[in-house]
């Protein structure tokens, strides 16, 4: 494997020409026990060297496909890697994927080590928005990871306001003095927040090569798709995050998406698996990072690449999208404006969604916390004012008394 199998932008500023490890004492002395140990499979970009294509292929005849990011000059699988444990990593790598969100929590360092850098991409998240305090979380993160380029500098769901774009100007500029001394190369945010004018202001910036954020079924409507196909108009990637729509506990809120779900699927066909067929047929998504906490499931995952949905999973995930309608929170903040409370209400359903639905109560607990009382869902006076306001028929008030029982 050569460089010239990743192509690169001409003008990117003090490039190295290849990435290494960092080699700090404790990783390297885990590469000598490891005894070189690297994946027996073939890499996803083995093979010949192939020229940057726009046109998805299987790169590495794995059948898994490869998706262009025409910013970039790169080309990444339609699945990626999201943080979990060696095994499903190390099936997904030997399954083709060659793309890694936050890094610095997939896998273990030795996993890290043993995996060749020159084949893959990563991102590390950045939550804070102080240049220095911004800088030192980048380096924590990369010294972690065990990887000396970072090919993506993501932020992290802390600017939800266009405005935000032009005033917070020390998050940028972090991201410039790292990419100036080599340490990453493309910006990128992952947007929990925010809604479509978000996603929307951040296409239009210029600067995001990547932009990640909630698409699945349930929640693309005709505003997601058309945001997703202006990204692709303009070379950025898309990555669609909660592409399971909450999961096997959130379809489970609604006896309509049961019901069609084992109507559609009562063959032994995966709900899952058609979910992500249909996100990876929706014209502009480059890849989904689902979660992938078991070998059986990164497989599973996996299979969804490279595969047409058929007619009948199509009417059926279509059918199931529309069961959802009255639970699933599109993050639109269109009932934000009616609160005279004030509160953060699709910030509170995402936190109970995270307790309830993916079971990290701890981590759930902790967002919560750190909201001042009076935005917490305790806060409610139940006036149902958003309730009038969700063009989807959300039940907030039982939602948000249901989050403040899980996460006080
Ligand atoms: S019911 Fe609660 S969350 Fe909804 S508008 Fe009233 S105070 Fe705000
Ligand atoms: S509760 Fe309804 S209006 Fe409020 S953010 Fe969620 S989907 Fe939008």
């Amino acid at each position: 494997m050569n460089d010239h199998d990743r192509p690169e932008l001409e003008d990117e500023p003090n490039m190295p020409s290849r990435r290494s490890f960092l080699r700090t004492a404790a990783v390297g002395a885990a590469v000598v026990g490891l005894g070189g140990t690297a994946l027996a499979a073939p890499g996803p970009t083995a093979g010949k060297p192939k020229p940057f294509s726009l046109k998805e292929g299987d790169d590495a005849h794995t059948g898994m496909l490869y998706r262009a990011i025409p910013a970039c000059k790169i080309r990444i699988s339609e699945i990626s890697c999201n943080p979990a444990g060696d095994e499903p990593l190390r099936r997904m790598v030997a399954l083709g994927c060659n793309y890694f969100h936050k890094v610095d929590g997939c896998g273990t360092p030795e996993f890290r080590q043993s995996l060749d850098w020159s084949k893959l991409y990563c991102d590390v998240v950045i939550d804070n928005t102080g240049k220095q305090e911004a800088i030192d979380e980048f380096e924590r993160k990369r010294k972690n990871t065990g990887v000396d380029v970072i090919d993506f500098f993501k932020i992290h769901s802390k600017l939800t306001k266009p405005e935000q774009l032009k005033t917070v100007t020390s998050i940028f500029d972090a991201f410039e003095t790292l990419r100036d001394q080599g340490k990453t190369r493309w910006l990128a945010t992952s947007l929990h927040d925010g809604g479509p004018e978000m996603v929307d202001a951040c296409i239009e910036d210029g600067r995001f090569k990547m932009i990640q954020f909630p698409f699945n079924p349930a929640g693309a409507n005709d505003a997601w798709k058309a945001l997703v196909k202006k990204a692709q108009a303009a070379g950025i990637a898309i990555i669609a995050m909660k592409s399971m729509a909450g999961g096997p506990s959130k379809w489970a809120e609604s006896e309509a998406a049961k019901a069609v779900l084992q109507h559609y699927f009562d063959q032994g066909a995966s709900p899952a698996v058609a979910m992500l067929r249909w996100i990876l047929a929706q014209p502009g998504v480059t890849s989904i990072v689902p979660d992938s906490p078991n070998v059986k499931i990164a497989e599973e995952n996996c299979s969804a690449a490279g595969a047409k949905l058929t007619a009948w999973e199509h009417e059926g995930i279509e059918r199931f999208a529309a069961a959802m309608s009255g639970i699933w929170c599109r993050s639109c903040r269109t009932c934000e404006g009616s609160c005279q409370a004030g509160l953060p209400i699709p910030d509170l359903l995402r936190y109970r969604m995270y307790a309830k639905d993916y079971g990290n109560v701890a981590g759930a607990r902790k967002l919560y916390a750190d909201l001042d009382e009076s935005r917490r869902a305790g806060a409610c006076t139940g006036c149902g004012q958003c309730e009038k306001a969700c063009p989807y028929g959300l039940h907030v008030r039982d939602f948000l008394a249901d989050a403040h029982r899980r996460l006080s």
